[in-house]
């Protein structure tokens, strides 16, 4: 059980979308192939966060790590 699905299990069915809507809207790109990949998909809770914080994980898409930029969309 991951740390989302720790911090989910106390959340409200209503609460639970509104966490995933707004995580699906920030999306981490790859810097070698450019690919986004939302931080929901990722695993990744962001709720009501700001910035563009940097991340570094493997890219889905071309399977190198990278530092991806996270930004908000939508
Ligand atoms: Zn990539």
């Amino acid at each position: 059980m991951g740390i989302r699905s720790f911090i989910m299990w106390f959340m409200s069915p209503a609460m639970k979308a509104r966490v995933e809507a707004d995580s699906r809207k920030w999306i981490a790109t790859c810097p070698h192939c450019g690919a986004g990949t939302s931080v929901w998909d990722l695993g990744g809770i962001r709720y009501k966060a700001a910035g563009r914080p940097l991340t570094r994980f493997k890219c889905p898409a071309c399977g190198k790590f990278g530092m991806h930029r996270v930004e908000k969309t939508g």
